[in-house]
C-alpha cells in the first residue's frame, strides 16, 4: 500500500501514517527510518514511484495554503494555534506571537501603556513540515458549532501556557531570591493540596518513579495501559454513538448531586487531547499496582479495591495464556471496576488514604530540568492533570453504568449512573472527585484575583498581564 498522498496544490508528499510533508529526496530514507523500518528494496520500490513527481522545497520557499482552506487531510490539526490579525501569521506559542507583534507590527505590549486590543485570536492551523521549513497556516473550523466547553479548554490551556512562560522569563531575573521571594504564593498552594505532609520522608526523585509509564519488562503493567486506552475508547464511543440518553449525560456533565447539568456530557475532544487525559489514568491504575502491598504503599485500600487487584492480575494472567478476545474482555472489566472502586472511596477520616488523593500529590512533582532534583509543580501546571482526571472518571463511570446494563448486571444504565453519580461523581461526597473539584475550584479562584482571567456573564476573558 502507499504510505503517500500527493498534493499536486502545493507539491507536497505527504506520510498518511506519519503525518507530515517528506523533504525532496528523502522518500526512500524515510521508510527505511524507524517509523516504517522497511527494506531497502522495498523503499526504493515505492521511492521510484515518485522519482518524476515535482515536490517543492520548503527549505526555499513558504509552502502554504494561500486562502484558509478546510483542513488539509493526513496532517493534524491543532487548535490552539495564534493568527495574528494583522497578516496571515501563525504561530502556537504566546512568547512568539509577542516577538512577531513586537518585530512585525512594531507593537509595543506594556511599557506604561494601557494593555491595546489583543491582535491575534485563537484560531485551528496545520502544518505540512515539522522540521526544515515549518509553517503553520490556519484552517476553517469544521465543526461549526464549537463547543463552549471544548473552547473553555483551549482557552484555559493557553492561559497556562501563558503562565508557564512568563514564569520561564521571569525565572531568570529571580533566581537568586527565589526561595524567598516565593514563599508566600508557593506555601499557600502547598497547604492546601498537603503533599508536604503526605510526602514527608520520602526521597522525591524515587517517588516519582512510581508513576512512570510501565517499562518494558513491567508485562503485567503494559496490559493494564492498554486496557485503559481500550476503556477510554470505548466510552468516547458509548458517547458520540448515542448509546446512552441525552438525560444521562446531562446528570454525568453536573457537579450537584441528584441534578442534571444544562448542557450534556461532550466527547468530542481533539484526539493529543485525549491523549494526554488517559495518560493520566493509565499512570494511575499503575501506580496502584505498582504500590499496592509494598513499602510504597502510602494509602488505604478498600475490600472492594483488593478484590478488583485480585481479579486484574488472574485476568492477566489468564490472558497472557489464552490471547483470547474474551480474556482481553475480562482483564477490560475488572480494570474498569478498579477505577470506579478507587473513585467510590469515602474519605471519612483522612483524605490521603485514597490511592487517588495520593497518586494526585505524587504527580505534583516535576523533575527540575537539566538535574535530578524534583520540586512540585504551581497550581498553573497542575490544572489540566485535575482536568484531565476529572473528566476521565466521568467517562469511565458511564462506561461502567453502560457495561453493567449490556451485562445484565443492572436493569438500567442511567438509573445506575444517578446512584453512582450522588455516591461520588460530585461535590460534597467526600470523595476523590469532590477533592478533585475542590482543588480545581481553589486555583480558579486564584488566578481570577490575580487578574488572568475575567468573567463576563458566562464568557472567560484572558487578559495579558503586563511583563514588565
Ligand atoms: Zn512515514
Ligand atoms: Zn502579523
Amino acid at each position: 500500500m502507499d504510505p503517500f498522498h500527493y498534493y499536486a496544490e502545493y507539491r507536497v508528499l505527504v506520510c498518511k501514517s506519519c503525518q507530515y510533508g517528506i523533504q525532496p529526496g528523502y522518500i526512500a530514507a524515510h521508510l527505511r527510518g524507524e517509523q516504517h523500518g522497511l527494506t531497502r528494496q522495498q523503499s526504493n520500490e515505492i521511492a521510484v514511484k515518485y522519482a518524476d513527481t515535482d515536490l517543492a522545497n520548503p527549505a526555499m520557499e513558504a509552502i502554504v495554503p494561500s486562502d484558509i482552506v478546510l483542513p488539509i487531510d493526513h496532517l493534524p490539526i491543532y487548535r490552539d494555534g495564534l493568527a495574528c490579525r494583522r497578516c496571515s501569521y501563525v504561530c502556537r506559542s504566546l512568547t512568539v506571537i509577542k516577538r512577531h507583534q513586537r518585530e512585525v507590527h512594531n507593537e509595543r505590549i506594556g511599557r506604561g501603556r494601557r494593555p491595546e486590543v489583543i491582535a491575534w485570536e485563537i484560531v485551528w492551523c496545520q502544518c505540512f513540515f515539522t522540521s526544515i521549513g515549518q509553517r503553520y497556516f490556519r484552517v476553517q473550523q469544521t465543526t461549526s458549532a464549537v463547543d463552549q466547553s471544548d473552547y473553555a479548554d483551549r482557552l484555559l490551556e493557553l492561559i497556562h501556557r501563558q503562565l508557564d512562560e512568563k514564569e520561564e522569563e521571569e525565572e531568570e531575573k529571580r533566581r537568586i531570591i527565589r526561595e524567598s521571594d516565593e514563599v508566600t504564593e508557593v506555601s499557600a498552594w502547598l497547604d492546601r493540596t498537603e503533599w508536604i505532609r503526605h510526602l514527608e520522608g520520602w526521597d522525591k526523585s524515587k517517588i516519582a518513579q512510581l508513576v512512570k509509564p510501565a517499562q518494558q519488562e513491567e508485562q503485567e503493567l503494559r496490559e493494564v495501559e492498554n486496557s485503559v486506552v481500550r476503556l477510554v475508547e470505548q466510552a468516547r464511543q458509548t458517547i458520540l454513538q448515542k448509546k446512552v440518553s441525552v438525560f444521562t449525560l446531562q446528570r454525568l456533565e453536573s457537579f450537584q448531586p441528584g441534578r442534571d447539568a444544562q448542557k450534556p456530557f461532550h466527547a468530542n475532544f481533539g484526539m493529543d487531547t485525549i491523549q494526554r487525559y488517559q495518560r493520566i489514568w493509565k499512570q494511575l491504575l499503575v501506580y496502584v499496582l505498582r504500590t499496592v502491598d509494598t513499602e510504597w504503599q502510602r494509602y488505604q485500600c478498600t475490600k472492594e479495591q483488593q478484590d478488583s487487584i485480585k481479579s486484574i492480575r488472574i485476568a492477566i494472567d489468564n490472558f497472557r495464556e489464552d490471547n483470547s478476545e474474551a480474556m482481553q474482555q475480562e482483564m477490560d472489566k475488572y480494570c474498569l471496576q478498579l477505577c470506579v472502586t478507587l473513585l467510590a472511596q469515602r474519605l471519612d477520616h483522612d483524605e490521603y488514604e485514597s490511592a487517588v488523593i495520593s497518586f494526585l500529590a505524587v504527580m505534583g512533582l516535576e523533575n527540575i530540568l537539566g538535574t535530578s532534583r524534583y520540586r512540585f509543580k504551581s497550581s498553573a501546571q497542575y490544572t489540566p492533570i485535575l482536568s484531565g482526571f476529572i473528566k476521565m472518571a466521568q467517562m469511565l463511570t458511564l462506561q461502567y453504568c453502560f457495561q453493567q446494563e449490556e451485562d445484565n448486571e443492572v436493569e438500567s444504565c442511567r438509573v445506575l449512573l444517578e446512584e453512582l453519580h450522588s455516591r461520588f461523581l460530585t461535590d460534597s461526597s467526600a470523595t476523590p472527585m469532590d477533592w478533585a473539584l475542590r482543588l480545581r475550584r481553589g486555583i480558579s479562584r486564584r488566578m481570577t484575583m490575580a487578574g488572568c482571567i475575567n468573567w463576563i456573564g458566562d464568557t472567560v476573558v484572558y487578559e495579558l498581564s503586563r511583563t514588565d
